[in-house]
């Protein structure tokens, strides 16, 4: 199918791209990378009457380490994550989940800031922020906010970004250890469930992918003192939803099984 018809418009500066979205409120969509939304263009899951390129706007393409961490553009394309060695030393879950992300072909397009303000509950980056507790910049007219991974991730493909705003970074606090770990059927599906993992100052954070609306922390296996103990909080953490291929049951057994390999590495 094609997508029906849309203006497109492609600001050179981030006051120009806050007029546009102003101006054609729910009928803005801003255009990233383009991976999950043109898809959805052209399945007439939606129909903006105009797209908001910001892929020319400078200064959302950087990755800076700072005092505590890591701060990502939110044009930073997936492939770049995956690659450069400030991710790898500051923070290296993002790049141990990057290439579990779909393809080359959409890892050199899709961008961190379009992973984020999707929020699908399969996605990787999400789950790597809620587990670093990563802070978002967003930007608008009226400024600056900054919103916290943990009160960002609503729903289900829903986020707490208001219209017109972009979201224009992430920092990502440094944790002492860190493992991404997921199952999917073939390599670059959609986790049937993933796991990122982080320890930061003996305290550990589970945070599993595909395992509701959101991202979800396991509140209790994180704060249990034995694997015995984490596996079985696990069963008052999650209530996965089934697939077309798994059960709650098997995705529940699946995630004890990654929650055992993160444990055992962490
Ligand atoms: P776009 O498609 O351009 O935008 C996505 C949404 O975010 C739109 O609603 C857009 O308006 C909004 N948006 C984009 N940028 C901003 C911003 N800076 N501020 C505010 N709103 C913004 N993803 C995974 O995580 N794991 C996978 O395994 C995976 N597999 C895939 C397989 C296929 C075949 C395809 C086509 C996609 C897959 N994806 C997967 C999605 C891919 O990672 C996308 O790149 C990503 O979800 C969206 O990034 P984008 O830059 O392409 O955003």
């Amino acid at each position: 199918m094609k997508a029906p018809s849309f203006a497109y418009a492609r600001p050179g500066t981030l006051a120009e791209a806050f007029d546009l979205l102003e101006r054609h409120g729910a009928g803005a969509r801003i255009l990233a990378g383009g991976q999950s939304l043109i898809p959805s263009l052209n399945m007439r899951l939606s129909s903006p009457e105009l797209l908001v390129d910001i892929t020319g706007l400078a200064g959302l393409s950087r990755i800076e380490s700072f005092s505590k961490g890591l701060r990502i553009g939110a044009l930073v394309t997936h492939a770049q994550i995956e690659r450069s060695p400030e991710v790898k030393r500051h923070a290296p879950l993002l790049a141990q989940a990057a290439p579990h992300i779909a393809h080359p072909a959409i890892r050199n397009r899709g961008t961190l800031g379009g992973s984020l303000a999707l929020a699908d509950p399969a996605a990787e980056y999400p789950a790597c922020a809620l587990a670093l507790n990563a802070t978002f910049i967003l930007l608008s007219k009226k400024g600056e906010r900054k919103v916290k991974a943990g009160e960002f991730f609503k729903g289900l493909f829903e986020t707490d970004l208001k219209s017109a705003e972009i979201l224009a970074a992430a920092e990502f606090p440094s944790a002492d250890k860190s493992m991404f770990v997921e199952l999917a059927r073939r390599l670059g599906d959609y986790a049937i469930i993933g796991l990122a993992a982080t320890q930061a100052a003996s305290q550990k954070r589970f945070v599993f992918l595909s395992a509701g609306a959101t991202p979800v922390l396991a509140v209790n296996a994180s704060k249990a003192s034995s694997l015995r103990e984490a596996r079985e909080a696990l069963g008052q953490d999650l209530d996965p939803p089934a697939d077309l291929y798994h059960s709650s049951a098997t995705k529940l057994h699946l995630a004890r099984v990654l929650l055992e390999r993160a444990w055992n590495t962490l």
